[in-house]
């Protein structure tokens, strides 16, 4: 399946909880979850309609995903590269997912969006440890130094970004640095500490059938 190229405030429509798919605008009172708009479809206004099983993991599934922006695909095999490793498999999906490039360059606030934080990658804005990184779904390593090009472009738009994202900290598990525009990964977060607001335990659940 190709990539989702519709409304974003449609996904969130039908999660029925903001996904924070467009940036600043996610957390204006012009969100379309903030007015209040209903779920899309003939049937969006209806509410309290029961969920069988099936229909409660596929909903959690799709709210991950949607989260984090990416097709089926991309999504399943992070899932199974997270149920090959040591440990919980909802809570190394997270982690795999949270490690991704393109979230590194989100979380570090280079990008106002993980849509906009791929674009940022793909486009060669990005050094890895010095090193040329156009993979969105690279994964970063604890210790690695993410760097915005030293271009006069790829700075501006990284300053202008952390500008316009200033309310939203860098988390606790990664550190920026301002003037040289480099971000290091401290370590792997917990799950306590991503907070998703999904039941990763539904999607394990799921894909356990
Ligand atoms: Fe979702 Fe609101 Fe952002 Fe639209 S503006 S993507 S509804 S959080």
């Amino acid at each position: 399946m190709g990539r989702y190229t519709g409304p974003s405030c449609k996904q969130c429509r039908r999660e029925g909880m903001k996904l924070f798919l467009k940036g600043q605008r996610c957390t204006m009172s012009k969100c379309a979850m903030e007015v209040g708009r209903a779920a899309p479809g003939m049937h969006g206004q209806r509410r309290g309609r029961k969920m069988s099983d099936y229909g409660s993991q596929l909903r959690e599934k799709q709210k991950l995903r949607r989260q984090y922006g990416l097709r089926e695909g991309q999504f399943k095999l992070a899932f199974t590269r997270a149920s090959r490793r040591h440990g919980v498999t909802g809570e190394m999906l997270l982690q795999t997912l949270e490690t991704r490039l393109d979230n590194v360059v989100y979380r570090l606030g280079f990008a106002s969006s993980r849509r906009e934080a791929r674009q940022f990658v793909t486009h060669r804005h990005v050094l890895v440890d010095g090193h040329k990184a156009t993979i969105a779904s690279m994964p970063v390593k604890v210790g690695s130094v993410v760097q915005v090009k030293d271009k006069t472009s790829s700075r501006e738009k990284a300053r202008m970004m952390i500008e316009a994202n200033a309310s939203r900290e860098v988390p606790a598990w990664m550190k920026r640095e301002d003037k040289e525009m480099t971000g290091t990964l401290l370590r792997i977060p917990s799950r306590e500490e991503i907070a998703p607001v999904v039941n990763e335990q539904l999607i394990v659940e799921l894909y356990s059938k």
